[in-house]
């Protein structure tokens, strides 16, 4: 049996068909910002699908089931609500929709839990009972499993740990709220915090010119020009003020994922996500920020791990991953 996994993007709707083993056998990809009409959307998504499973001579007969990974999509309605990076608007339905064309189990996630249930069934985490991700990207997501099941909480959006509150009255999160985990530790909260290390530095070596290390970056060159990646490459050549970003990121992440350890004592911490990228200059700080700021008890029982999943299949194996749960 296969399982289909779907990833719901505010551009792309990327889907996969998913064997047993987790290995993507067939993959197929449409246009998402096209669609105002939800009914459309889901009518095409069925060609879509029944192309995808031509491509290896199978049927809905062979199916297990439909997983989906959404933004604000819950798993107990089965509905996504209002996502702001979706153009389509209002309460959408997939659940019943999908059931319109083919009888099989359909079940929905947002991204970062579907992204977590993901490294269980298929990942590093398989087998493991206790455990949480954090998805490092242009936000902080997470997902806990507890006791073998994800945590989903009364709302079934449980585990938004990138908005729980580290700093009080700290900086302006993209949610509204000041001091998110998600304001520091995002590719744009570590972005935010190199521009803010060079305004300071350049404020006092104003009239210095600026060494041209090769692998350096030129403080001349525009901040919104540069990327995580770039400021990765930077910290990798030694770049002094790269390298402080990410220990200053490190310094709240660590301290984000210390305070998670205290609510469910798992016995690893998976990270994934393009600034996990950089290796080193993030990690090494990170695992002792960690371990600085765990509990006592905690201290050493508590792994600092890389998910195993590829970065350009997780969004599909999380989303095949939501139908196996209990
Ligand atoms: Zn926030």
């Amino acid at each position: 049996m296969y399982a289909i996994g779907i990833d719901v993007g505010g551009t792309n709707t990327d889907m996969g068909l998913v064997s047993e083993e987790g290995k993507i056998v067939a993959r197929r990809r449409f246009s998402t910002s096209k669609y105002n009409n939800f009914q459309q959307y889901i009518h095409d998504m069925m060609d879509e699908l029944k192309q995808l499973l031509a491509t290896v001579s199978a049927d809905f007969s062979n199916v297990e089931g439909i997983g989906i990974g959404a933004p604000n999509a819950n798993y107990y309605t089965r509905c996504v609500e209002n996502a702001m990076n979706l153009s389509m608007k209002g309460l959408l339905n997939f659940g019943d929709e999908i059931k319109r064309y083919v009888d099989v189990p359909v079940a929905l996630s947002n991204d970062a839990n579907a992204a977590a249930y993901g490294e269980y069934i298929y990942g590093g985490a398989k087998g493991m009972k206790n455990f949480i991700m954090f998805t490092l990207g242009t936000g902080v997501g997470s997902g806990i499993v507890i006791d073998g099941r994800l945590l989903l909480g009364s709302t079934g959006a449980a585990g938004e740990l990138g908005h729980a509150i580290l700093v009080p009255d700290g900086r302006q999160c993209s949610c509204g709220l000041r001091g998110c985990t998600e304001a520091y530790a995002s590719s744009r909260g570590i972005l935010q915090t190199y521009a803010e290390l060079r305004a300071s530095h350049d404020a006092l070596h104003r009239d210095d010119n600026e060494p041209t290390t090769p692998g350096w970056i030129d403080h001349n060159r525009a901040l919104t020009d540069l990327s995580c990646k770039d400021l990765g490459d930077a910290a990798n050549a030694g770049d002094p003020l790269a390298i402080k970003a990410f220990e200053i990121t490190a310094h709240y992440l660590g301290m984000a994922m210390a305070n998670a350890v205290a609510f469910s004592s798992p016995s690893a911490i998976f990270l994934m996500g393009g600034p996990t990228l950089v290796g080193e200059p993030l990690l090494a700080p990170l695992r002792r920020e960690f371990e600085k700021h765990l509990l006592y008890n905690y201290k050493g029982t508590c792994k600092v791990r890389m998910s195993e999943l590829r970065a350009n299949e997780v969004a599909i194996l999380g989303a095949a991953a939501v139908i196996k749960m209990k």
